[in-house]
């Protein structure tokens, strides 16, 4: 059973333009933005625009085009910010953060792109 989904989060207030975003890139089902605290140079979050709350929800209920859309999306603003190892960049982490042990603020699902900088190792020993 999905978590209810809850529809006055920020994401969805900002997917129905009632909060400005700074939009990276948008499509039919996705809509990317700069997040607005950027924990790295690029700090973009891509959030499919349908109510899903984490990434299991998005994989088990999505259709096919929202998903292949949101995934290339994703590795379009990767390439375009020059990230892509495999085209000269210096790297980057994709993150998707999901619940109480995922200390996910928003629940609405996304991805966070990170690059830019050195971003040290991927987790702290808790
Ligand atoms: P989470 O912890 O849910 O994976 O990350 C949520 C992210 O959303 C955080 O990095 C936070 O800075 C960002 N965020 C929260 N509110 C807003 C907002 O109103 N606008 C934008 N652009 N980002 C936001």
């Amino acid at each position: 059973m999905p978590l209810a989904y809850d529809d006055q989060n920020i994401f969805a207030r900002i997917l129905r333009g009632e909060i400005p975003n700074n939009t990276v890139a948008e499509t039919e089902f996705t809509l990317a933005f700069n997040d607005i605290s950027a924990q790295a140079p690029v700090h973009v979050l891509v959030v499919p625009k349908g109510a899903y709350t984490c990434h299991d929800d998005f994989m088990a209920n999505a259709s096919d085009e929202e998903i292949l859309d949101f995934t290339r999306l994703t590795a379009r603003i990767i390439a375009d910010k020059g990230l892509s190892p495999g085209q000269g960049g210096e790297g980057y982490r994709v993150i998707g953060n999901a619940g109480r042990d995922g200390v996910q603020e928003v629940p609405h699902y996304h991805l966070h792109i990170l690059g830019g900088r050195p971003l040290g190792r991927m987790l702290e020993k808790g």
